[in-house]
């Protein structure tokens, strides 16, 4: 008989977790509370005006491969519009753009930095000494730097941080360069501005986030499987988890790819929470329907703004949507508030908005948007395929993949945490010791 596994989770963790056992002929079973899956990564259907819209707009880069090997085999890998130029608009409209030319590593951007008119030539001179530098250092041997700290050793200017850094790192790592541990922002530096012109393009979804993950539960069906949705886990045990409903599944094998704090509550590693240090930083998403279109490009960079982005789409050119990542400014404020600050702001920045009314708006405040990519919390985080207490195997964003919270570091935990499943599960048919904990029985 084929093995089975149940997956609890239905983020992106989860769904490569399953997608990659069923490949290899694992009959899964996807277990999710919610009524689609994506997790985080993923849609709701608005009530008042009964669109799909996403928790926020997620974009991903060329150098997250894995994310997009998910994709292409999901097969909605033409569903990712993408596009190399990035648009920076500082207050009152005026615009640069940052496009990576075909060269190698830091060379890739260097031409359109130099017209780029919202940095002065000191700015550029003081990003190019910090690029020279990222380019020769080993991010992992930078203890408990934050970003700040190591930035401040290459002689940043004060308007290089506060126009170029900031941006980047807050929106790539969710939080401030003073708060994010050297080695994550190091990562998205290496990623996104030294990895030339192939690692740089931007992808963004042409549809709501949920319409990639249709294809997932096909795929478990022909191998034996099945998506439950609406499925809360209350208890996992060895082989078997139980569902608030008093549902219960067994599987030869069992992947915990719930978000850090859920995981907390119901699994332990020797004997504690697997993600004991974890704190959350908050990201904000504005959807809000114009009577017109009001952003020509398909996403921008609002320079020195508390908006950090501003994305339109092709599908829907009325509808922008609007990004604060590192919220917590924005946490305490009321619904009507948040609407009307965000507006401001991209009037601020867009000339076209200003004539043009709001038709509708809808924040999105995520409080746990993302784990606190702390130099401390670097330290603890587990890794993707260690075996809790309850003997099932951990993935999920927040596990040691090396990556930020990111699209790229879920599906990366999936896949190591499938990994070692397969190899548990070949190991058990065969008889074999793989010298892996498997959990009390
Ligand atoms: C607002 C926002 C914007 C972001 N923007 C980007 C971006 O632009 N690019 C990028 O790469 N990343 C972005 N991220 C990060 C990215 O979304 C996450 O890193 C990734 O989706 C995490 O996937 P995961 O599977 O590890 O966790 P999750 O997506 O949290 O998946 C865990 C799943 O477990 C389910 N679950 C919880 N409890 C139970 C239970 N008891 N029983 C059953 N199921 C349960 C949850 O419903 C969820 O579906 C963003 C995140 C947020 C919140």
């Amino acid at each position: 008989m084929a093995p089975n596994a149940v997956v609890v989770g239905g983020g992106l963790a989860g769904i490569s977790a399953a997608i990659m056992l069923a490949d290899q002929g694992v009959a899964v079973t996807l277990l999710e509370a919610r009524r689609r899956l994506g997790g985080r990564a993923g849609s709701f259907e608005d009530a008042r005006t009964g669109e799909v819209l996403d928790n926020c707009q997620h974009v991903t880069m060329a150098a997250c491969r894995v994310y997009v090997e998910l994709l292409e085999r999901l097969g909605v890998a033409d569903q990712l519009a993408w596009g190399t130029r990035q648009t920076w608009i500082e207050p009152g409209g005026r615009r640069s753009t940052l496009r990576p030319l075909p060269l190698p590593g830091p060379a890739a951007f260097a031409p359109s930095m130099v017209t780029a008119r919202f940095l002065s030539f000191k700015d550029k001179a003081s990003i190019a000494r910090a690029a020279r530098l990222a380019g020769r250092t080993d991010r992992t041997s930078l203890g408990d730097l934050s970003f700040l700290d190591w930035l401040d050793g290459t002689r940043p200017t004060d308007r290089a941080i506060v126009r170029f850094w900031d941006p980047l790192i807050v929106s790539a790592c969710n939080l401030a360069p003073e708060r994010v541990s050297a080695e994550v922002g190091l990562h998205v530096v290496q990623g996104a501005m030294l990895g030339g012109a192939s690692e740089a393009a931007i992808g963004v979804p042409t549809g709501p986030l949920s319409d990639l993950y249709e294809p997932v539960a096909g795929i478990l069906e022909a191998a034996g499987g099945a998506v439950e949705l609406g499925a809360r886990v209350n208890a996992i045990e060895p082989r078997l988890v139980r569902c608030a409903d008093g549902g219960e599944f067994h599987g030869d094998a069992v992947v915990c790819a719930l978000d850090p704090a859920a995981a907390n509550r119901l699994v332990s590693v020797d004997g504690q929470p697997p993600y004991p240090g974890v704190g959350f930083s908050p990201i904000l998403g504005v959807h809000i329907r114009y009577d017109r279109p009001v952003l020509d490009v398909p996403h921008a960079v609002l320079v020195e703004g508390g908006v950090q982005w501003v994305f339109s789409k092709a599908a829907d050119p009325n509808l922008v949507h609007a990004v604060v990542s590192a919220a917590d400014a924005w946490v305490g404020l009321g619904k009507d508030e948040i609407v009307r600050r965000t507006v401001e702001e991209i009037e601020a920045y867009l000339p076209r908005a200003r004539g043009a009314a709001v038709e509708w708006a809808r924040p999105v405040l995520e409080r746990r948007a993302t784990f606190a990519a702390t130099a401390e919390f670097q330290r603890q985080r587990p890794g993707a395929g260690l075996f809790a207490d309850q003997g099932c195997v951990l993935a999920g964003d927040a596990t040691s993949t090396g990556w930020p919270a990111t699209m790229e570091g879920a599906v990366r935990s999936g896949r190591g945490a499938a990994a070692v499943v397969w190899l548990e599960l070949r190991s058990s048919a065969t008889g074999t010791d793989n010298g892996r904990r498997p959990g009390p029985d």
